[in-house]
């Protein structure tokens, strides 16, 4: 999918802060972001402080090779702004005042009072000669454009709401003109749970590659692991939205028998609100009894605003008699089978679904370690139960890592359970 005469691009931040750590360079990560969502990758940095025979030097770098440079700080009307000044002198183009810019400081200031603009004021309205003016709706210094050297040279100011203003503003219009940005970059993310990266990474290949050349042509495949799931993201360049959304949906359509017994959909990436709206479209409500989670399930539930409408409420269940009290777990089942077991899991959901007076319900029970492991039971080991419409489901699960993993991995599981439950119904 990539020409090999890509457009690319070179930032140069100026200012000492940067250097001395005081700021660090958020300008710099964003326009790399910007740049690359417009299929610009960027293929170099450099930072200098305030002094012109760097600024100098660091342009002279930047180009050195065709490409577009973006310079980041040091417009401002200040003596320690020297941007300005050492674009003009290496490119050797005179500084002019740009009386369009110079009316609209004027305006500026006095909007906010200010008769006299000051001699430094106007010097933000100096412009190098033949340069382009990017306005600046958020502040006072423009940005401005210059092809030299085989290169567009496009100059920013440093305050980060004032650059991207201008790069989301005049300066993307001005590289469509250029035919510098044809096509955009777009995603379309796939969230699955209850998968491995590997196990999905086969099956969704091996569908890709008996696809029809068109459907899949020029689209990227990355894969995002994270503790919980695994999210799949697709990725093309096309014109508009419209177009790439609509070669999204041909292909998510094309994989939807191997992806779909894993994925979710959930504006946030989180399956809690995926479940939450199975259960609100269901009219049914959730209750849950947790025991090595400790709150966690009920936490990922209620992070959701709106979540009142389905969750009705949980347990805590961590020791053996609050089991039994408050969820009705039988005495007799924690004394044969032990707390972590099949039995307990599946009385904690169907009991506080039971007392609470809801549809549905979870209990998790399981050794978060690192302590409490035993051979049949070692550390991870976590057993989950479902209560959906009248009827018990129990899962076993060994979960790796820390005590926080197998918690987080385990609260996971669960809602994928539930997920998957309502889904079926
Ligand atoms: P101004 O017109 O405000 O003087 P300028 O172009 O001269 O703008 P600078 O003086 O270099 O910009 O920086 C203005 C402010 O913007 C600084 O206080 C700094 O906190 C912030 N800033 C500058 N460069 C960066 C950067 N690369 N990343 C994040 N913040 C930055
Ligand atoms: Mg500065």
């Amino acid at each position: 999918m990539t020409g090999s005469q890509r457009l690319q691009a070179v930032i140069v931040s100026v200012g000492n802060e940067l250097l001395y750590g005081e700021t660090v360079d958020t300008n710099a990560a964003w326009l790399g972001r910007a740049l690359a969502a417009r299929g610009i990758p960027v293929a170099r940095r450099f930072t200098v402080g305030d002094d012109e025979p760097e600024i100098r030097a660091a342009l002279a770098r930047a180009t050195a090779q065709p490409g577009l440079v973006l310079v980041s700080g040091g417009l401002g009307p200040t003596s320690d702004d020297r941007t300005r000044s050492a674009a003009a002198a290496h490119f050797g183009r005179p500084l002019v005042v740009d009386e369009d810019v110079r009316r609209s400081i004027e305006e500026r200031y006095a909007e906010e009072g200010i008769e006299e603009v000051s001699a430094l004021a106007a010097r933000q309205a100096e412009v190098l000669d033949g340069s382009r003016v990017l306005r600046n709706v958020v502040g006072a210094a423009p940005g401005l454009l210059l092809e030299a050297d085989a290169c567009v040279v496009v100059l920013l100011p440093g305050v980060p709401a004032e650059l991207r203003g201008i790069v989301e503003g005049d300066l993307s219009s001005a590289l469509a003109e250029k035919g510098l940005v044809d096509a955009q970059v777009f995603h379309r993310v796939i969230h699955t749970s209850g998968t491995p990266e590997s196990a999905l990474a086969e099956a969704l290949e091996a569908r890709l590659a008996a696809l029809p050349a068109d459907v899949v042509a020029n689209i990227d495949l990355a894969y995002l692991p994270d503790l919980l799931g695994v999210d799949v993201r697709f990725t093309l360049r096309a014109t508009s939205q419209r177009r790439a959304e609509a070669r999204f949906d041909r292909l998510q359509d094309a994989v939807e028998d191997v992806v779909g017994p894993w994925s979710f959909e959930a504006t946030t990436g989180d399956l809690a609100e995926a479940v939450i709206r199975l259960l609100r479209e269901s009219g049914r409500t959730l209750a849950v009894a947790e025991s090595c989670t400790g709150g966690l399930l009920g936490k990922r539930v209620t992070d959701h605003a709106g979540a009142s409408d389905v969750f009705l409420g949980g347990v805590i269940a961590y020791s053996d008699a609050v089991k039994t009290s408050q969820v009705g777990v039988a005495p007799q089942s924690l004394d044969m089978d032990g707390a972590v077991s099949e039995t307990v899991a599946g009385q904690l959901a169907s009991r506080v679904a039971t007392r609470f007076g809801a549809d549905t319900g979870v209990g998790i029970t399981g050794v978060a370690g690192p302590d409490g492991g035993s051979i049949a039971k070692p550390v991870g080991t976590v057993w989950i139960g479902t209560y959906v419409d009248g009827r018990v489901e129990t899962i076993m699960r060994r979960f790796p890592g820390a005590r926080g993993e197998v918690r987080a991995r385990a609260a996971q599981a669960a809602l994928t359970h539930l997920y998957r439950r309502l889904l079926e119904r």
